[in-house]
């Protein structure tokens, strides 16, 4: 592992996300290891236009663009939701399925859409709506450099939505091996993580990969 990227305690990057529950999940998985993050929002970057056409582009996308303006170390988070009998879709779209007219973002909205794409695919029971929510982490250094992690769940879309934890998506995805979804997860409980364990949730376990190679703390 390239030494430029290794974090310590103390250390400070900044996450390259306007959305504050992304931010609120990363500061959780990061506080145990005494690396402070900062968001782009805070920051008041400019999010860049994501016209990737993967999780893993997109993700570049948002994190060379905060290395390069901060000329600190950046991380990225693309995710989304792939629906196998929609045959991958809202995929990297995923948030773009939940916005409305103004730019703002309903996600009931979205979760709605979902439910009426999987009716329209005659797509009712738990086998016809298998699911896998995607996180693919990239980091950046300011010089160019970067590396990827990519973190995935499976699991099943419900109906109605269950919850009111979390965020996006979470009260319909019911991870593989549990009777609740996410949204009725305690956040702990959706991306704890514990050395050497792989974690639950698609961002903890792209978290998991990336902390085992990065992290000082843990040589
Ligand atoms: P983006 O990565 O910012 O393009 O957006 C990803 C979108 O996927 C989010 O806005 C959420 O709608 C959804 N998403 C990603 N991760 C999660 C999660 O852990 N729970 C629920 N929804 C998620």
């Amino acid at each position: 592992m390239n030494k430029k990227f290794m974090l310590k305690r103390g250390d400070r990057l900044v996450l390259a996300t306007h959305n504050s529950g992304k931010f609120r999940e990363f500061s959780s998985l990061f506080a145990p290891f005494g690396i402070e993050i900062i968001s782009a929002a805070n920051l008041g970057l400019k999010e860049p236009v994501e016209d990737g056409k993967t999780f893993k582009e997109n993700a570049a996308i948002k994190a060379r663009s905060a290395a390069k303006k901060t000329n600190m170390l950046a991380l990225a988070d693309d995710s989304g939701l792939e629906v196998e009998a929609l045959n991958g879709a809202p995929g990297i779209y995923t948030a773009n399925w939940a916005e409305l007219p103004d730019g703002s973002r309903d996600f009931n909205i979205g979760m709605r859409r979902l439910e009426e794409e999987l009716q329209k695919k005659g797509a009712f029971s738990a086998e016809q709506r298998g699911a896998s929510f995607n996180a693919t982490l990239c980091l950046a250094h300011p010089d160019g450099d970067e590396i990827f992690f990519i973190g995935k769940i499976k699991g099943t879309i419900i109906w109605p939505p269950k919850g009111d934890l979390g965020f996006g998506f979470d009260p319909v995805f019911m991870p593989e091996g549990y009777d609740i979804t996410f949204g009725q997860m305690s956040e702990t409980m959706k991306h704890s993580y514990k050395r050497g364990e792989q974690g639950l949730s698609h961002r903890a376990r792209a978290f998991a990969k990336m902390i085992e190679t990065i992290c000082e703390i843990n040589k």
